[in-house]
């Protein structure tokens, strides 16, 4: 792991501060970082002088060794990876990514549906789990679980 210091300024005060952020993650399911990857709480962060809340953007790579994987949030190039790299532009982007990819699913695929899905009802839509044994994908609008048919190709 990781850290380096960034400046990072509220968008809703100006307030500029420093703060130490991972750069660098290896998948690690029983730690925090991975929680809120999954709950997609991850980048957020707290103003601490008008208590806003809002999304850290910073460079990131994550690695997923089950898959030989990397998730890269970057606004560059990035060189010397091994295995296959998934590139996105914002932690919004960073985020859906990692939930489809963490389920070991097809990205676009996946996203194709929850695009579907998002266009239908107007409302943002998260990937949160997959059960292989029934077919099911289950998407969170919301707060509310949504069920979803969806086998997933073997490769
Ligand atoms: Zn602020």
């Amino acid at each position: 792991m990781k850290r380096r210091l960034f400046e990072f300024t509220c968008p809703f005060c100006s307030k500029s501060y420093f703060l130490a952020r991972d750069t660098y993650l290896i998948r690690d399911a029983n730690s925090l970082e991975y929680q809120r990857l999954k709950d997609g709480s991850y980048f957020r962060h707290q103003c601490q002088t008008c208590k806003n809340v809002f999304d850290l953007e910073y460079p990131l790579i994550y690695r997923d060794p089950r898959q030989n994987l990397s998730i890269i949030r970057t606004q560059g190039e990035v060189n010397g990876l091994s295995g296959k790299a998934v590139l996105t532009r914002n932690t919004r982007q960073f985020l859906e990514a990692f939930s489809i990819l963490d389920l070991q699913l097809d990205l676009k695929e996946v996203l194709k549906i929850k695009r579907a899905y998002e266009k239908e009802c107007g409302r943002t839509t998260r990937v949160v789990d997959y059960d292989a044994k029934k077919g099911i994908l289950w998407l969170d609008q919301s707060g509310s679980l949504i069920g979803v048919g969806y086998s997933k190709s073997e490769s």
